[in-house]
């Protein structure tokens, strides 16, 4: 079997397409202009190209981007009043602070500062809890993405076998908490799970959010199942020249595309899936704040 392969660059300009329209709008009929403001606490390299992309992204769909770029030795105090600011600022619909910080300022401390409202992350633990107990919530951006990629694929999610395996904050326990409100049957699965290969080989849906380059192969894989690669890892490429790197998921593609029914490229699948979704999330929260309603397949 070959698998079909699940486009996410494609995906998510379809995603950046239905949030220009809505957000184009959300200012003709209303006078209101989205925006999103991004704090970004020192220099990390790899930070600042996401914070870059997230920003032209904005603009290209129309929304404000406010970008707060603060030096590494910002004190904890001075980041929670910037946050404080940009919660009482009615320009601002999305609030986003990119992880991580640094080790002197208490990371949750920042997440729980943006109001639930704003929080388009999704990661303040109050749209934590209402995500687990199936209330209206902010949605985190990777598992939202993933989730919209398989309601494509499958229309309804109801009643397949899910694995998610990692569990953490950001990725593994949202998705899970996803796909249950799907109605699949969810097992999380991480490094203590006892005979992982044999849990993923029973998922009609196979998420991988591990960390881990190429783990995953076809044996793991159920004939026919739907996999999504979550994972970005930066292998050395020698075949590319001395020093060169590539980037692999937490899939090994090439085996694996020969059993699963369906599977996300890396690059090409998730990735860019994310910051897509941010922007959905920005036009989400400012229809909420305005009593306006959702755009329509943007959201859980
Ligand atoms: P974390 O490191 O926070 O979590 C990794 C999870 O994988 C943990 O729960 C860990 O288990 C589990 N794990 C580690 N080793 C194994 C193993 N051998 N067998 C089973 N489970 C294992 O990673 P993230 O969730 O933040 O990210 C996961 C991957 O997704 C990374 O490659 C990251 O770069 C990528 N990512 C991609 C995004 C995108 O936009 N596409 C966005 C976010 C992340 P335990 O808890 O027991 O330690």
């Amino acid at each position: 079997m070959s698998a079909d392969i699940i486009d996410g660059k494609a995906f998510a300009a379809t995603v950046r397409a239905k949030v220009a329209t809505h957000v184009a709008t959300l200012k003709a009929d209303h006078g209101i202009t989205p925006g999103l403001a991004v704090i970004l606490v020192g220099e990390d390299p790899a930070s600042e190209v996401y914070v870059r992309n997230k920003g032209k992204q904005t603009a290209e769909c129309g929304m404000n981007s406010f970008e707060h770029k603060l030096p590494a030795d910002t004190s904890e105090a001075d980041l929670l009043a910037l946050i404080d600011q940009l919660n009482n600022d009615p320009a601002v619909h999305g609030i986003l602070c990119q992880l991580p910080v640094p080790d002197h300022i208490n990371q949750n401390l920042g997440i729980n500062a943006i109001i639930p409202e704003k929080d388009v992350d999704g990661f303040n633990i109050l749209n934590v809890g209402r995500l687990a107990t199936g209330q209206t919530s902010m949605v985190p951006c990777t598992p939202l993405g993933c989730l919209m990629m398989l309601r494509d694929k499958h229309g309804s999610l109801s009643g397949l076998n899910a694995v998610v395996v990692g569990r953490s904050n950001i990725v593994g326990k949202p998705m899970a908490q996803l796909l249950l409100k799907d109605s699949c049957t969810v097992t999380i699965a991480h490094s203590r799970t006892k005979n992982i290969e044999a849990l993923c080989r029973n998922a009609d849906i196979l998420v991988a959010a591990v960390g881990r380059p190429e783990m995953i192969n076809a044996d793991w894989i159920k004939p026919g199942a739907t996999v999504i690669d979550v994972g970005i890892n930066r292998i050395p490429a020698p075949e590319r020249g001395d020093g060169k790197m590539r980037l692999v998921g937490d899939v090994d593609f090439a085996s694996a595309s020969e059993v699963a029914g369906a599977i996300t490229p890396v690059p090409g699948g998730v990735g860019p899936m994310t910051i897509a979704c941010l922007l959905a999330n920005t036009v989400t929260a400012c229809c909420r704040a305005n009593g306006l309603p959702e755009p329509e397949g943007l959201t859980a």
